[in-house]
């Protein structure tokens, strides 16, 4: 199985990289993709932790526990294949909010880290002005509450966690449409960097950029459109077909599209909670048959960091079967 979309604490999601990593091996994972919102952390974080297993290790013969510098995949034991490094980048088109993946981004480049800080920068900005929007609304802490978090992509997921533990939400739903989502009373926009210009700073990254999610945004039919078209002109490489939640018409819908603007395809769970049964690693829909050339295990980029194809694929299975039916 392969899951090129998931979220560690270090953005939204509720593991560390390394329980992330325990549950990946539980599921099977071959290869996962971690792709925090604006943030690599995780990725440099288990890259630490590997060559300082590495370096105390007595037998330097053992393949199984060598790790090379590379800032686009690691090696892990909990993994068959690897892990692939990745990131989620809020952006706006048209003042909408879009999430552009950047997948293989070498996670040292300075054009990338550099976006990744102001992105990071815009989050604790938004989240400060949150605070003063609820503070005047009575509801005090959020600020306290933010500073005890591991987090450096600070989102309002977190808020909305905040305002459920205070009581003042009767659960996260509830505290984005009341209070932080677009027609709540504490929302505040938060100057995303463009859409275009993400894209060339994952391509200065050496990465290959998948639009998330593409059904998720708010669109009508001839927006949507014209927001592909904008993505393929920006130089868009890829579309998430498959992920949690999509229903099998959107699949073919996606994979039709996929084939109109020559994209490539990438699948990913969205993972961010053991408590999300429905959004779990690798608990997506098989990549459909008419994304067997587009699928992205047969990029250039592929090829390059990861020198093979998905075992299932090389074993002669159908390239649908290379993951897992949700
Ligand atoms: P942000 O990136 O700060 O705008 O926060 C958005 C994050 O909050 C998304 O990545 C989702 O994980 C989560 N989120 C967005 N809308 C909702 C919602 N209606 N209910 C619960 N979580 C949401
Ligand atoms: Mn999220
Ligand atoms: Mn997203
Ligand atoms: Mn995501």
């Amino acid at each position: 199985m392969i899951d090129l979309h998931s979220h560690t604490h270090f953005s939204d999601g509720d593991l560390s990289p390394s329980r992330l990593l325990s549950r990946a091996h539980e599921r099977g994972l071959e290869y996962l993709a971690i792709t925090d919102h604006d943030s690599v952390t995780a990725f440099h974080t288990l890259r630490a932790e590997r060559h300082a297993h590495a370096s105390k290790d007595t037998n330097p013969d053992d393949s199984s526990t060598t790790s090379n510098a590379s800032g686009t995949i690691l090696r892990l034991p909990q993994l068959s294949g690897g892990l692939i490094s990745g990131v989620e980048v809020s952006c706006q088109w048209e003042g909408l909010e879009i999430h552009v993946l950047g997948l293989f981004v070498d996670v040292d480049n300075v054009a990338l880290t550099t976006m990744l800080q102001q992105q990071q920068q815009r989050r604790r900005e938004r989240a400060a002005a949150i605070d003063l929007k609820l503070q005047r609304n009575g509801m005090t802490g959020l600020g306290a509450y933010l500073d005890t978090l591991p987090c450096d992509a600070i989102s309002r997921s977190h808020v909305a966690d905040f305002l459920v533990n205070q009581g003042h939400s009767k659960n996260k739903q509830h505290a984005f449409n009341k209070l932080i989502g677009r027609k709540g009373k504490a929302y505040v926009a938060a100057g995303w960097c463009e859409f275009a210009d993400a894209i060339a700073t994952i391509h200065e990254a050496g990465g290959i950029a998948s639009l998330a999610h593409p059904d998720r945004y708010p669109l009508s039919r001839p927006r949507f459109r014209r927001m592909v078209e904008d993505y393929c002109e920006a130089g868009g490489d890829a579309i998430e077909v498959s992920y949690s939640n999509l229903n099998p018409g959107s699949l073919g819908h996606l994979a039709e599209l996929c084939e109109k603007h020559e994209l490539w395809a990438t699948a990913g769970s969205d993972f961010h909670s053991p408590d999300h049964h429905w959004m779990d690693l690798g608990k997506i829909r098989m990549m459909p048959a008419a994304c067997r050339h587009s699928a992205i295990w047969h990029h250039p980029a592929w090829q390059q960091h990861i020198g093979k194809l998905p075992a299932i694929v090389s074993a002669g299975g159908s390239e649908g079967s290379a993951i897992s039916d949700a």
